[in-house]
């Protein structure tokens, strides 16, 4: 064993595991460390050996090893990289044929893994395992959109998704600050304009920065990026194409597939001609003028609401409810508040038909419609953008080849440790049926998996309590269950909401809103009143709610929130003076801290 390194003595256990097709870790006086070498001797198979006992910080070894692998014996065997065992385990292997499979496993790969797509999930993945000591390639490619937008590495989140989203969700709340600093004293012109170039460059020049830096960060940990659209041939080959038609085809022993999702079209006439969708927006390379945005979640009411922040005509059209899936309650309030601020709500309606009347950046184009009563819609627009939800990008891959399952929406069926059908497959993100589509759940899915597959971790992704924010004009923070599925889930004598309306403290001289502001939780009584659900609705409600979401985690109560102390003055501290329940009909209207 060479002298540790920087890496420590972990990096340098698994250095030699990397090396060597067959790692043992042994002693010279112990029995079982013989037969397993004389067995490996016995069928030709060269092998890499560290003598423990005849080594200065071998006992410091044996002690990383039991860290590595929970097992602190000898002889600790790798094949391939992979965490074999001890003697019984080796000789078993090689008696039921196993090890001949294991070792002839990797016998010619390109590389221990291939992650397809270099999104959260597949960059999160690849660096991990490459600082596992694996051989790692990752492929990302990005389709233009029928319009024509690309984009650099980093996927959704990074250069269409969250980034570029909570910078534009900024520049709306920075427009309203202005008009709260009026009534601080500043002076403030009374015609201040927003530039859309200025914004979109100055985003789009931060994209370009992080693009490089992921480039760098791969470079940095010997992954080998490959900017090319893969697809498999078999379960341990993929063809790669990149932009300008280049073929190469990559064998590996294990695959990620981590390709996310894009945005759905409606089939209608004029949809992929006039209609854009948010991964056009961010770059667009003109102001998007009056504006509709069609469907009701996330992306078309967060779209909807920084448009409208920065300036700009909107109107959202709703099919049936706003933010399906969350609090009923919360949503509503949403959308009061986007509505009262001057934002156009067509509800209970879907779009038929897109017409052109003019080109132009932006050109014009009318909409027509049909409410849920059979009525007609028209109007027109700058820019229509459709956000009616995002399927994933999983059927142009060649799983079908391979005989990975997929549901009928095109999302792949995987188990807890987010392996497929077929062995050497797994799967991460967006793209996971069943699991929330969220950049930190497919960061940390990616990371884990890699220990799991690399590391001998046994630690899953926990899926439950995952905090998310819709960062609305009025930002919306929520946690575990909505009030409805705690009623279902539990029986509604079992629930005890507790809520508040608030009125933040900045918003008071600023002569904002008195009570569009409001705080719940959602106990389960029969259990110590623990905290099921939390959902907050106002300024920096994401700040708010991330450090709640640990507090869940270790299985909060009411009480457990009663006892902690509050930082005054915050919107934060609602949360630590709670006392009027749902049930009590009391009012919760405030007027002050
Ligand atoms: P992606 O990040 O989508 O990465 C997949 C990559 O694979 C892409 O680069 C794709 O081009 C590439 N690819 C696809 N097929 C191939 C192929 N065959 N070969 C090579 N490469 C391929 N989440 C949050 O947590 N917070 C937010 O505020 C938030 N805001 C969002 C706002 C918007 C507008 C959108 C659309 C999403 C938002 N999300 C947010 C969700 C978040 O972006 C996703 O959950 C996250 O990016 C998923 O990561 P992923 O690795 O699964 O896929
Ligand atoms: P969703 O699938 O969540 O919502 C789609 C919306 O479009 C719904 O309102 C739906 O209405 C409506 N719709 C669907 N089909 C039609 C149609 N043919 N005509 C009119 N309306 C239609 O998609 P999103 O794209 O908003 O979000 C995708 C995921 O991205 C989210 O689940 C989230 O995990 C992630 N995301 C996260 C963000 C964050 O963390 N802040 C921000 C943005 C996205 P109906 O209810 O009637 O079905």
């Amino acid at each position: 064993m060479p002298p540790v390194g920087a890496g420590g003595l972990k990096a340098e256990v698994m250095d030699q595991v990397a090396k060597n097709k067959v790692m043992i870790f042994s002693k010279t006086t112990c029995p079982f460390c013989f037969k397993v070498k004389e067995m490996f001797k016995s069928i030709d198979q060269e092998y890499g050996v560290t003598e423990l006992d005849k080594i200065a910080n071998g006992s410091d070894i044996q002690n990383t090893l039991l860290e590595v692998t929970g097992q602190k014996t000898v002889p600790n065997v790798f094949i391939n990289g992979k965490h074999l065992g001890g003697c019984d385990d080796t000789l078993k292997a090689h008696k039921n044929g196993s090890l001949q499979a294991m070792l002839q496993d990797a016998t010619n790969y390109d590389y221990d893994l291939i992650v397809i797509g270099g999104g959260s999930g597949g960059l999160a993945a690849s660096k991990e395992a490459a600082s596992l000591g694996k051989k790692v390639a990752v492929f990302d490619f990005v389709q233009p959109t029928p319009v024509g937008t690309t984009w650099g590495l980093g996927g959704t989140c990074v250069n269409v998704g969250c980034i570029p989203k909570k910078l534009m969700h900024q520049a709306a709340i920075l427009g309203h600050s202005l008009e709260d600093a009026k009534h601080f004293g500043w002076k403030v012109p009374e015609d201040v304009q927003h530039n859309w170039d200025t914004m979109k460059n100055a985003i789009q020049d931060h994209i370009g920065s992080l693009n490089w830096g992921y480039r760098v960060q791969l470079r940095d940990k010997k992954v080998d990026y490959q900017n090319a659209y893969a697809e498999f041939i078999d379960d341990h080959t993929v063809k790669a194409v990149n932009k300008k038609g280049k073929e190469v085809t990559k064998t590996a022993r294990d695959f990620i597939v981590a390709v996310g999702e894009r945005p759905r079209y409606p089939d209608i006439p004029g949809a992929k001609e006039y209609g854009i969708t948010s991964d056009d927006l961010f770059s667009l390379p003109y102001c998007p003028g009056k504006t509709l945005l069609i469907g009701a979640s996330y992306v078309s009411l967060e779209c909807g609401g920084f448009l409208h922040g920065i300036g700009l005509n909107v109107t959202v059209m709703v099919r049936s409810i706003l933010l399906r899936g969350f609090d009923q309650q919360m949503a509503d309030k949403i959308g009061e508040y986007m509505e009262a601020k001057g934002i156009n709500f067509i509800r209970q309606c879907v779009p038929t038909k897109i017409e052109k009347l003019e080109d132009g950046q932006p050109g014009k184009y009318k909409v027509y419609g049909k409410y849920s009563d059979g009525t007609e819609y028209s109007d027109t627009f700058n820019t229509v953008i459709f956000a009616i939800g995002r399927d994933p990008v999983t059927k142009t891959i060649g799983l079908d080849k391979v005989g990975v399952k997929l549901n009928k929406s095109g999302k792949v069926v995987a188990n807890e440790s987010e392996a497929t059908n077929v062995s050497n497959i797994y799967a991460i993100g967006d793209i996971l049926e069943g699991k929330l589509e969220l950049t930190p759940v497919a960061i940390q899915a990616g990371k884990l998996l890699a220990r799991r597959l690399y590391d001998n971790s046994k630690v899953l992704t926990d899926y439950v309590n995952v905090a998310t924010t819709v960062f609305t004009p009025l930002e919306y923070g929520a946690i575990g269950y909505s009030e409805e599925a705690a009623i279902e889930k539990f029986g509604e004598d079992n629930v005890e909401v507790y809520h508040t309306n608030y009125w933040p403290l900045e918003w008071t001289v600023a002569k904002r809103e008195e009570n569009v502001c409001y705080a719940k939780i959602i106990c389960h009584i029969p259990d110590k009143e623990r905290v099921v659900g939390f959902h907050i609705c106002g300024p920096n409600a994401g700040e708010i709610t991330q450090g709640y979401a640990l507090g869940m985690k270790l299985g909060a109560t009411k009480k457990d929130f009663d006892d902690t102390i509050g930082i005054h003055p915050t919107c934060s501290e609602q949360f630590t003076t709670l006392n009027v329940t749902k049930r009590s009909g009391k009012m919760v209207n405030q007027s002050g801290c």
